[in-house]
């Protein structure tokens, strides 16, 4: 794994800008101290030039005598001054402490010497004193010294540097965080599009001019573009369904008339009856998708009132009984009575009756179901149960999803694979979850919780 995957974008951008701010910075030091070392240097070396030939005004030859200033013997700039005559002999100034006196007198001449382990700058200069004659001026600096100054600038240089490091760091951090907040709340809003299928959601990020800003506006008008699309579609099956409702009740009613008529053959009147089954299926079908295309408008009326919920399953479990004996399925129930909650009398009908069509067609012949019904405190649980064919892992998620049939052929003629999003749908409406564990050959459980103090 590299670390471009691992790091997040921001870390990416603060560890590139952190790496070239150090860059950057060492290089203006490293720059800076040579510069700087030889103009310590230059500057050091002007100076005692200078105070060697302002030495030669310091000394005066009057009445036979020689007169030295004092300033002579001040270390201005650091240089000592002293003076010799000819015979090499000091007759006034100073010399550092340990400076080998014996150094050879060079007219002119500014060099490098070592003395003591010590390096100086020495510059000689012979001067022709009026009336006395020749005097040798001879100024020393301490090389060491000047260094010494420097580098107490690059100590202080190598403390500030981590400083400016860390320093750089934080505000490149500051900054590619704010920079990239936007991003964010894209990431977050499409994240939340994603969870809730919500796509009224948009970024909104206002007005600005950087490619953040075109990004998001241009994504907010792919949403307004998604969204319309998925509405016009939403209307589309709502109306389709809706105008198949009258032919299908139209075909339904004339075969119940065909089927009445008495003088019908045997083998007409199973063709009729075909049509009866696959037009029933068709209508159960038609009216699963009306309700899920009014449920994805939001357009489904929903008729809240407070429901006997164990009478409504009782009622429902009783009429799918009839179905399940022709299967030999024996079907047991445990009801605890008079649970009350608020709902839709018809949805909940068609939810757990759903489930009980579902354990009935994927139920073994001779096979059981076990219906349950109980309330605590705070929540209503409704459990059923069959030892059918089950559902594999890699089936078990996709139940959910419109249209979804584990194995066509194994499912009833009345089959669609609407039914569980439907189910699933209704237990939202009416506050709840519902969860579905399986084993293939062993059997399949829906648990659905409806929180009892949940507001509808
Ligand atoms: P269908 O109309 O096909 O029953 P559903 O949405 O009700 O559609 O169910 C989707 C699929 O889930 C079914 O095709 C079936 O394979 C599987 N299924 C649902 N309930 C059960 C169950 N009790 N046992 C085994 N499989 C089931």
């Amino acid at each position: 794994m590299t670390y471009g995957r691992i790091l997040s974008l921001k870390a990416k951008l603060t560890l590139v800008y952190t790496i070239l701010m150090t860059a950057v910075v060492s290089m203006a030091l490293v720059i800076l101290f040579s510069v700087s070392n030889q103009e310590i240097r230059t500057s050091v070396q002007g100076k005692l030039r200078q105070r060697v030939s302002e030495a030669t005004q310091e000394v005066t030859y009057k009445n036979e005598e020689l007169r030295f200033d004092s300033d002579l013997l001040e270390l201005k700039d650091n240089v000592y001054l002293s003076l010799y005559d000819t015979g090499g002999n000091l007759l006034y100034g100073k010399i550092p402490y340990g400076f080998d006196q014996t150094t050879q007198f060079e007219d002119g001449n500014l060099r490098e010497v070592v003395s003591g382990s010590v390096r100086y700058d020495i510059m000689d200069m012979s001067y022709p004193l009026d009336g006395y004659g020749t005097i040798l001026i001879r100024g020393i600096v301490s090389i060491s010294d000047a260094e010494q100054d420097f580098r107490s600038i690059l100590r202080f240089a190598v403390i500030i540097f981590p400083l400016i490091v860390i320093l750089a760091a934080l505000l490149g951090y500051g900054m590619t965080k704010k920079t990239l907040a936007p991003v964010k709340k894209i990431t977050d809003t499409v994240q939340d599009i994603r969870q809730k299928s919500d796509f009224s959601r948009r970024i909104h990020l206002g007005d600005g001019k950087d490619e953040i800003y075109t990004l998001a506006k241009t994504f907010d008008g792919m949403l307004e573009h998604v969204e319309e699309s998925i509405k016009r579609e939403q209307q589309f099956t709502s109306d389709v369904s809706h105008e198949l409702r009258t032919p299908i009740s139209v075909i339904l009613m004339q075969c119940d008339a065909l089927l009445e008529k008495k003088n019908l053959d045997e083998e007409t009147r199973e063709e009729v009856f075909l049509i009866q089954k696959k037009t029933q299926a068709l209508s159960k079908m038609i009216s699963q998708l009306l309700i899920l295309s009014r449920a994805d408008q939001g357009r489904e009326r929903l008729v809240m009132e407070n429901q006997n919920l164990s009478e409504l399953m009782e009622i429902t479990t009783e009429e799918a009984k009839e179905r399940a004996m022709e299967k030999g399925i024996t079907v047991y129930e445990d009801i605890q009575p008079n649970i009350m909650k608020k709902g839709d009398e018809t949805l909940l009908i068609r939810m757990w009756m759903n489930l009980l069509n579902n354990a009935i067609s994927y139920g073994k012949e001779n096979g059981h179901i076990w219906v349950h019904l109980s309330q605590t405190t705070d929540k209503i649980t409704a459990v059923i149960r069959d030892d059918g064919i089950g559902i594999s892992e890699e089936a078990l998620g996709k139940i959910w999803d419109r249209f979804y049939q584990v194995d066509a052929s194994r499912s009833s003629t009345e089959s669609s694979g609407l039914g569980l999003s439907m189910v699933k749908w209704i237990v939202k409406v009416h506050g709840g979850n519902i969860s579905v564990s399986s084993q293939l050959g062993k059997g399949t459980t829906f648990t659905i919780q409806f929180f009892v103090n949940e507001e509808l």
